[in-house]
């Protein structure tokens, strides 16, 4: 579903160049779940944000089925991550004044195919959270409507970015099932980068 062959990134700041990631090869397989660890700094997230199409790379490839990234406008860039990518970063991002339900509503209301959001949030578990607004839920649950909202719109690729990072490692591991749950449940194809450990015997 995804490939990417010697993906290269440098980052210019004035006169100091900061290479972030120097050839990087890989592939994954539609409804595959696959984690990225290691190091901080050593190109996670960068690499993430380039096959999201938030970012674009220095150099080389990186496909998504018959669509090469890295040569898409913006204008396709943007229609690649509505149509096609769904986000969950660290920290949940969720509207303050909007209860869950609405949360995952506003993904809906612009989405080609959506679920309705009641189903997503049902599939990570919050039923019966959805009237309540995020600063009533805890940073698991949070995180778990954050799920629900990227997966509502049936996105074909996941993307996490440090999902658990702001949980504590048994919260995490919650969030981590509720990823896999979606995984199985939906067949997005799942790409999360995490430092809990739990991830080795849950991923593919
Ligand atoms: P990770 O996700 O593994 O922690 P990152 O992809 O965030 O790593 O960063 C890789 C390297 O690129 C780091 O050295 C970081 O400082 C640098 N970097 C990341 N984003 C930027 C940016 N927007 N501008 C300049 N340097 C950046």
């Amino acid at each position: 579903m995804i490939q990417v062959q010697d993906l290269c990134k440098t980052y210019r700041m004035g006169e100091i160049e900061v290479p972030a990631l120097r050839g990087v090869s890989f592939s994954i397989g539609s409804g595959e779940f696959v984690a990225i660890m290691g190091p901080s700094g050593s190109g996670k997230s960068t690499f993430l944000n380039i096959v999201g199409g938030l970012d674009r790379a220095s150099g080389g490839e990186a496909w998504f089925e018959e669509h090469q990234l890295t040569s898409l406008t913006e204008a396709q860039l943007t229609r690649y991550r509505r149509d096609h990518v769904g986000f969950v970063f660290q920290f949940y991002n969720l509207v303050p004044s909007l209860t869950a339900r609405e949360n995952v509503q506003l993904v809906t209301e612009i989405a080609r195919q959506p679920m309705p959001a009641d189903q997503a949030l049902a599939l990570v578990g919050l039923s019966d959270r959805a009237d309540h607004f995020p600063a009533q839920l805890s940073g698991g649950e949070q995180q778990r409507v954050a799920i629900a909202r990227a997966i509502a719109k049936n996105p074909e690729v996941l993307l996490c970015d440090e999902p658990t990072g702001a949980l504590d490692s048994t919260t995490g591991i919650k969030v981590l099932e509720a990823l896999t749950e979606v995984n199985r449940a939906v067949g997005a194809t799942t790409l999360v980068i995490t430092h809990n450990a739990a991830i080795r015997d849950i991923a593919d």
